[in-house]
């Protein structure tokens, strides 16, 4: 019988509600946006649309891979276990727990199982080899955050429902759909605010979809954001404008800022970023006056040289103005489901062999995964495990990663498709898609412009098992129980111990196992008074209300206030101000760029989000297509110091002069995938361009935008 089902699309930060029509044979027949859900209102986006497609993708794998004289071939789920036990153990055994690395892609995160038993995983594991997209991402906020607010997950975000003056740089949520910071349908939230006779103002590089929606627009250099954001916080202190009003006791180091902030006046910045000093000064002018302001910086902001100076000060100036925790300004959500701990942040806790670099937040840098593997000596990675990542794709200087798999030992994978990483995998184990897994944003509502909360059961039933038995029955493998342990037991003991950890009765979550029982303990554990059968009895979800200040019960920092000026931070001030002698050296560079229907690398290989023009070209300004000798529609060859690659040209006065701008996550005309689409419309991998030397100091996030190139006609 055909049916309806309400679910969270878990496919980017924007948490929409969807309404998805299934077939009397399971198939989907239509996704359209959940009008009544209490967060989204109805909005839905191609990539949501196309939940269906993915579903139904041919190319999806339905069985266990596993690799024999060179092929894969499908096996029973019990052989690939016994083949990874077989495989696995050993090298633990004989190299140690660190001889496994293990890389976990940005759809993890989407994941509920994945999310919470990866953990699970990952700490039986105990491996220091932990990689994410997320040091090639936002590593840099999580860093900052973490220093000044006391919690890595602590990061205000915009309250964009009521501000009056949002500056957002290096950010274009019009097409990325919002990001640390969760908000469906910002293109209605943007209009609201200029509605409501607010100003919009946005710096990039490029002019973007948000741009358009913008009252200004200005296209600062690649990777000077630092700079400028230094510079507002100069002008408010030159200007008296410095107004903490009720932060005020609760925030140290403000004179250090002050202090800090003294060489980096308009006129000492402006030739650096490419924008006037009168131009800075009135911008924060206006940031200060506005009744209700908030900075928010993304993207463009963290993966660049200076990507957690950048994400410290955005927060700097939400607190010197004022409008840190405050309706209107940026605010700390409150989610249902908390995950802060109550410790102070701290990094560096293990550094990585090779390269000697930090860990921050759990992990190390992805750029220095291929050092790890390829680099003989004591502690070699020897195997590794990715969790939904194509890091062949995504991470800096991706021939020479891929290039470094081939050495391995052991490789596993657990994906749904056998794309350009899981290639090289010896064992590859699929999951069910986002329509047969339950759901629940435990990271993304902590980026929630509202309070809410929703729960998805699965939409349709699979064949397959769902990830959280299959990263138990992996737990039971590293821990030496092999390919066949309890899962019962190994749940009952993982559920005991989150209960002990949240302080609840494990007895609350009566007879439910998997993350159906451990969000409903983190539910006990949480602010509001609802369980999870509260949550399945409100299909639509559940709103919990506006953002309200959380200060000081949110500040986890040692000394129990906002930390203006932590020395892991300021301590990379010097290099900053060592740009400012720095004279633009007249170099291309490179800058990474969203569409609506791609999601990094891992949805082009369904048809609806792909179909039109290319979109992987190489965008470039008319003056230097002129000088290059380059025209629209030929073809360029783009090259840094770590590769080659070549795409059409696309000539458009939307980028500043200087700047060349490519999309990341395509490249898919490699050897030995399975992805039909995807291949049709190959286009080129950015990240052969991407340098693994060029890192933000403090965070080791990889810079992808400002990177160095030189382009020929091909
Ligand atoms: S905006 Fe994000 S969450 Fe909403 S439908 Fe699109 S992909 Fe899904």
């Amino acid at each position: 019988m055909s049916r309806t089902a309400h679910i969270t699309c878990p496919l980017c930060e924007a948490t929409c509600g969807l309404e998805v029509s299934i077939g009397d044979d399971n198939s989907v027949t239509r996704v359209r946006g959940d009008a009544e859900d209490v967060f989204s209102h109805g909005f839905i986006c191609p990539k949501g649309a196309s939940l269906g497609a993915l579903h139904a993708d041919p190319d999806r794998l339905r069985a266990p891979l596993v690799k024999r004289d060179g092929e894969f071939v499908e096996v029973s789920w019990d052989e690939a276990f016994a083949e990874i036990d077989a495989r696995l153990r050993p090298i633990i055994d004989e190299h140690g727990r660190d001889a496994v690395a293990v890389y976990a892609g940005n759809p993890s995160v989407h994941n509920v199982s994945s999310s919470l038993y990866g953990r699970v995983f990952f700490r039986a594991l105990g491996t220091k080899n932990f990689y994410t997209a997320g040091t090639v991402d936002q590593i840099p906020k999580h860093f900052s955050s973490g220093y000044l607010f006391g919690g890595a997950f602590t990061i205000p975000v915009p309250d964009i429902d009521r501000t009056q003056h949002l500056l957002m740089l290096g950010a274009n949520p019009l097409v990325s759909n919002g990001s640390l910071m969760t908000a469906p349908d910002v293109r209605g939230k943007l209009k609201a605010i200029r509605g409501r006779g607010g100003k919009i103002v946005v710096v990039d590089p490029r002019r973007t979809r948000t741009t358009e929606l913008a009252d200004e627009h200005h296209a600062i250099r690649p990777g000077t954001d630092a700079l400028l954001l230094f510079a507002l916080v100069n002008v408010l202190f030159a200007q008296d404008l410095v107004a903490l009003g009720a932060l005020a006791e609760h925030t140290a180091g403000v004179d250090e800022v002050r202090a800090l902030a003294e060489p980096f006046n308009p006129e000492a910045v402006a030739a650096v970023v490419g924008i006037d000093a009168a131009e800075i000064r009135r911008m924060a002018v206006e940031l200060a006056k506005a009744d209700r302001a908030a900075v928010y910086g993304r993207i463009g902001t963290t993966t660049q040289s200076f990507g957690t100076l950048a994400s410290w000060l955005v927060d700097v100036l939400n607190v010197l103005t004022g409008n840190l925790d405050r309706p209107g300004g940026a605010m700390f959500p409150k989610p249902a489901v908390p995950l802060s701990s109550s410790r102070a942040f701290e990094h560096g806790r293990w550094r990585s062999r090779v390269r000697d670099l930090p860990e921050v937040f759990g992990e190390l840098p992805v750029a220095t995964l291929a050092d790890e593997i390829i680099t003989p000596g004591d502690g070699q990675v020897k195997a590794l495990i990715t969790a939904a990542g194509n890091p062949c794709l995504s991470s800096p200087n991706s021939a020479r990663l891929a290039g470094a798999l081939g050495e391995l030992d052991f490789m596993l994978s657990l994906d749904v498709y056998l794309n350009e990483t899981t290639r090289h995998a010896d064992v590859i184990l699929p999951g069910p898609t986002p329509l047969e897994r339950p759901h629940y944003d435990v990271a993304l509502y902590h980026l929630a412009v509202r309070n809410v909360a929703n729960w998805t059961a699965p939409a349709v039933e699979s064949d397959l098992p769902q990830e959280w038995q299959t990263l138990l029955r992996l737990t039971g493998i590293v821990t030496g129980q092999g390919p066949d342990s309890d899962l019962s037991a190994l749940d009952t003991f993982v559920a005991g111990e989150f209960a002990r950890r949240n302080g609840v009765d494990v007895a609350v979550a009566g007879e439910r196992v998997g993350p159906e029982r451990l969000i409903e303990l983190m539910l006990a554990s949480g602010p509001y008074d609802i369980t999870l059968a509260d949550l399945e009895a409100a299909p639509h979800g559940i709103d919990l209300g506006a953002l309200t200040p959380r200060i000081p019960e949110v500040l986890t920092t040692a000394s129990g206030k906002v930390e203006l000026a932590p020395g892991a931070i300021t301590r990379d001030v010097p290099r900053l101000a060592a740009e400012l002698s720095t004279a633009p050296n007249g170099h291309l560079v490179l800058i990474g760029r969203r569409h609506l229907s791609s999601n990094n690398s891992w949805m082009h290989n369904l048809e609806p989000l792909v179909r039109g023009s290319n979109r992987c070209t190489v965008q470039m300004h008319p003056d230097d297509a002129g000088t290059l000798g380059l025209t629209d529609g030929g073809r360029a060859k783009v090259s840094s110091r770590t590769g080659t690659i070549e795409l059409p040209v696309e000539v458009t006065d939307e980028l500043r002069p200087g700047v060349v701008s490519i999309p990341h996550g395509w490249g898919h005309d490699v050897d030995g995938v399975r992805t039909s689409v995807a291949t049709a419309h190959a286009g080129a991998n950015s990240n052969l361009l991407a340098d693994e030397h060029l890192l933000d100091a403090l965070s080791g996030t990889a810079v992808l935008n400002g990177i160095p190139v030189q382009v020929v006609p091909a």
